[in-house]
């Protein structure tokens, strides 16, 4: 037997129209014998709500924090209600869980001050609450669904927020809670994103963690492949929201896709990729709303491909630091402290460019910068400016294409070029501008590289005709 391991995302859970949608697409995956093991996410915008009661509880607003919890609440029922005929012990559970959740609100007002862990606590309600109506959906739909909380499976270490899972002990954990549902016939079904700490403390994976824990549990269980499945038609030449004409990306291997989603393609988590590479686990980019849609195929190799780029990512809310210092040029151990002050404060820094005097770095804007650059300030002379992006093109055939970063540049001639990084990974050319120029930019690099696509990697099919100019229409009449 097959095992597939779907997940829903926040948009593919947002409302009962969705949930529904989603049921149907699990229904076909057991009746073509497959063996669903389902993850969901909290149906869409809840953590951000949920965020935003723990930041309002811990500024003492208890009113405005309740308020949130109290329209969650509603949403939550009316969703229960509007998907399972007999919702009684359902609407029960949802409702001692806000119980719970309304309690620690009023504890967080109290005391004000919001921890890593207490944060972790109140998010995880998102997915805990939807996973739950999810399942109990799903067995009204006749598929044999079992809900399972997904912290007793997903086994982290105590980095609250972003914390960093143990393989072996999900593969054991998996091996003891999922595998004998599975061979009953069973679905499991459980929230992303969440996990627990080996004392059971509750603990999240970092946003947009749910492709994660889908990952995790394919590697765990040896799946046949993780589809993650979405609100656009699979991996695409750019964000569609940003670049209308985007087209889907039917194959793209695992190291593009990673690239790609590191440096801004919200459409996949970064680490979503690593425990499905170690497996050699196929993964599917798919849609919810647009099911026939073949989606898009991350594999170990991709095949050739005569575009240069499979994709432009953008990566928004940057900050560049310029650290400026001519007594330490060339000291050894110089870029060695510079690291280590970001280390301290356990900011990942994104690109590096050095002068003779100067090294410039990127990192994602934070309210530790101003603690940093005191830090570095003791190093050398620093500046810093935030509203920075960066734009990121990935292609396994920029590697030895001669005169790639002339067409790159020219393509955005009329654009104020910060950084350029080129070489790190041999599949990636990336470069830093202005915030507000970066949607302009991608949509220039666009239209100079997706002209004329490979028709065996791209979905040419989709595209649009382009509207005919006034000298084709004379022409043509
Ligand atoms: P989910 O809730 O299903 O996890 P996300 O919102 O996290 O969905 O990711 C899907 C979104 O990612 C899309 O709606 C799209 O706007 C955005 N996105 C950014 N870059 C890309 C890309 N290259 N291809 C597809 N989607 C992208
Ligand atoms: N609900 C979490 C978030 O919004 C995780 C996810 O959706 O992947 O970040
Ligand atoms: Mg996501």
């Amino acid at each position: 037997m097959s095992l597939v391991v779907m997940k829903f995302g926040g948009t593919s859970v947002e409302d009962p129209a969705a949930i529904t949608r989603a049921a149907a697409i699990v229904a076909g995956r057991v009746a073509a014998g497959k063996q669903p093991v389902v993850v969901v996410s909290a149906m869409s915008k809840v953590t951000d709500q949920l965020l935003r009661a723990a930041a309002a509880a811990a500024q003492g607003d208890r009113t405005g924090s309740l308020a949130i919890a109290s329209r969650l609440r509603s949403r939550h029922r009316d969703t229960a209600f509007a998907l399972v005929k007999d919702s009684a012990a359902l609407i029960n559970s949802i409702d001692e869980n806000f119980d719970s959740l309304d309690e620690i609100l009023r504890g967080l007002a109290a005391i004000l001050e919001l921890t890593p862990r207490i944060s972790d606590l109140i998010v995880s309600y998102g997915e805990r609450l939807s996973s739950r109506i999810v399942a109990a959906m799903f067995a009204e739909r006749s598929i044999a669904a079992t809900h399972v909380d997904a912290r007793q499976v997903i086994v982290t270490d105590s980095q609250f927020q972003k914390a960093i899972p143990i393989d072996s002990a999900i593969e054991k954990r998996a091996a003891e809670k999922l595998r004998p549902l599975v061979s009953q016939g069973k679905v499991p079904v459980l929230g992303g994103f969440i996990g627990s700490n080996e004392a059971g403390i509750t603990t999240t994976l970092g946003r947009g963690g749910s492709d994660f824990t889908a990952a995790l549990i394919g590697g765990a269980m040896g799946a046949e492949s993780i589809e993650i499945w979405t609100d656009v038609d699979g991996i695409m030449t750019s964000d569609p929201r940003v670049c209308p004409d985007a087209l889907r990306v039917k194959v793209i291997s695992f190291e593009e896709a990673a690239e790609l989603a590191y440096f801004g393609a919200k459409v996949l988590h970064p680490a979503t990729i690593l425990p499905a590479v170690k497996k050699n686990i196929p993964v599917m980019v798919l849609n919810s709303r647009n099911p026939a849609c073949e989606g898009t195929r991350i594999t170990s190799l991709a095949p050739h491909c005569s575009s240069p780029f499979k994709s432009i990512a953008v990566k928004k809310k940057l900050s560049i630091i310029d650290v400026v210092a001519s007594r330490m040029l060339m000291t050894h151990g110089y870029l060695k402290e510079i690291f280590d002050i970001f280390d301290r404060h356990k900011c990942p820094v994104d690109m590096v460019s050095t002068s003779e005097v100067s090294v410039s770095l990127t990192v994602d804007s934070n309210e530790k910068l101003p603690a940093i650059a005191a830090d570095l300030g003791r190093l050398a002379d620093v500046k810093y400016e935030g509203r920075k992006a960066l734009i990121c093109l990935v292609g396994e055939d920029i590697r030895g294409q001669n005169g790639m970063a002339a067409q790159v540049f020219t393509a955005i001639r009329h654009i104020n070029v910060r950084m350029i990084s080129q070489g790190a990974s041999e599949i990636n050319m990336s470069f830093m501008i202005d915030e507000e120029d970066a949607d302009e930019a991608v949509r220039s690099l666009h239209a100079a590289f997706f002209k004329d696509p490979d028709p065996a990697i791209f979905d040419v099919e989709a595209r649009k005709p382009l509207p005919a100019t006034s000298e084709q229409l004379t022409a043509n009449s």
